[in-house]
């Protein structure tokens, strides 16, 4: 019933484009909620000052949970040279889709022609977890932003809400497309132009009073609206992140070359991790943080009201010895709506033991040793070298024994690697 009563409200209301709306998940609940509310605001006039439809614009992207919200039009982005000088010396390393899209995101008039502005918000993903004292730990350290549920969707939603939202207050149709770090878009740079913050020495997106724990969206829309202004960059002389990086990944203040970046090694890199960056992975095994945690900035950002985001169980500093074990299936169900997913199985098995090996992990043997016969030579290769890093005569043994039977040959040149490792170990103690 409700649904007819709907129904005949929007056909009142002679709002095209809103009728095929009405079956969008993120705004059928709000809609059907609140069908008269929405009539009453229907009946409001439109609203065409621009100034006063971006204050109304920001006030409903607010009360959507964005807690940064800015408009910029749709020009160039700022830093788009440098993007592809970034990606000229080959920082991005295999980011191939980065250099797939350079056209589209140095000129976001080809991704979305019809566009005329870009609202950008900005979504508080900080929870009230710190990171426990790494040197009384033998945990594995995920990135914050993984630990709740995949923030892409929840986003989404919210931004396609406000497109509907902005159709009422205008009172004609928006052609709107949402982008949530999903498309090509350097969304750091809308952001920044649009006075959410700037971009700091750590490559963040820094607001001065909230920090830098945000997940970034895009509004694009084919209207023209009243602009903010960029915020000047606050990092001054400081260099605390560009020295707390455990891998050395900046080149150079604001310039990250990704090749070494704990994140990219442990999320987007799909291969075998470098032997020698290895030992200076920690206990990182989804993402790493170091940067922002340092900041000043984020001394005192505040807490996110979403429970999306809450740590999922054994997600914060989560013991890592049960996630070998983990087949395909459990993997995925274990990690259902989760972040995590997108390393993959292999990738986050790869992981799990090189901190294993990092921590020295002597509980971790028999495990390890399970998974030197991993379906997956890259799960085999990087077990091998974790045995290889905590020695015991278990892993010798085990180690000499899979060499006998391993056929890939990355995973045989580990598992070569770590027996001379260990025989050097050998060879210095006696
Ligand atoms: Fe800027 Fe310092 Fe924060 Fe780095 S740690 S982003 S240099 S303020």
């Amino acid at each position: 019933m409700f649904r007819s009563v709907l129904d005949k409200i929007l056909q009142q209301s002679k709002i095209e484009g809103l009728q095929d709306d009405i079956d969008r998940t993120s705004c059928r609940v709000e809609r059907v909620r609140f069908p008269f509310a929405r009539f009453f605001t229907m009946k409001s006039p439109p609203i065409t000052n621009e100034a006063t439809l971006s204050s109304r614009i920001k006030q409903e992207a607010q009360q959507l949970g964005f807690e940064l919200v800015g408009i910029s039009p749709v020009a160039p982005p700022p830093h788009e040279q440098s993007f592809a000088q970034w990606l000229r010396a080959g920082l991005a390393g295999k980011l191939d889709y980065m250099r797939r899209t350079e056209v589209l995101r140095r000129n976001p008039q080809q991704l979305v022609p019809w566009a005329v502005s870009v609202i950008s918000v900005g979504l508080n993903y900080n929870t009230n977890y710190i990171r426990p004292d790494p040197r009384s730990q033998k945990t594995g350290w995920i990135s914050r932003y993984a630990w709740g549920d995949d923030y892409h969707a929840l986003i989404q939603e919210r931004l396609e809400c406000l497109r509907d939202r902005i159709q009422v207050l205008r009172g004609r149709p928006v052609q709107g497309k949402a982008y949530v770090d999903s498309g090509p878009v350097l969304e750091r740079d809308f952001a920044g132009i649009a006075g959410l913050g700037w971009i700091g020495k750590n490559t963040h997106l820094i607001s001065p009073k909230k920090g830098s724990w945000f997940f970034l969206g895009e509004l694009f829309v084919d209207l023209r609206l009243a602009y903010d202004r960029p915020i000047r960059d606050r990092c001054g002389r400081c260099e605390l992140c560009v020295k707390a990086c455990p891998t050395g990944a900046f080149v150079g203040p604001y310039i990250l070359d990704a090749r070494r970046c704990i994140s990219y090694l442990t999320i987007e890199l799909k291969g075998w991790i470098p032997r020698s960056l290895r030992p200076l992975i920690g206990n990182h095994v989804f993402g790493c943080d170091i940067c922002q945690e340092i900041c000043p900035y984020n001394a005192k950002a505040p807490i996110t009201s979403e429970p999306a985001f809450e740590p999922r169980s054994d997600l914060y500093a989560p013991d890592l010895i049960p996630f070998l074990q983990l087949t395909e299936s459990q993997f995925r169900q274990r990690f259902s709506g989760s972040p995590i997913l997108r390393a993959k199985r292999r990738g986050f098995l790869r992981n799990v033991a090189v901190v294993l090996g990092n921590l020295k992990s002597i509980e971790a043997v028999p495990a390890l040793i399970r998974a030197l016969s991993d379906d997956e030579p890259l799960v085999r290769g990087h077990a091998a070298w974790a045995l290889g890093e905590i020695g015991s005569s278990e892993a010798t043994a085990a180690l000499e024994h899979s060499l006998n039977i391993e056929s890939d040959c990355e995973a045989r040149e580990e598992i070569n690697a770590a027996i001379t490792v260990l025989r050097e170990a050998r060879r210095a103690v006696v």
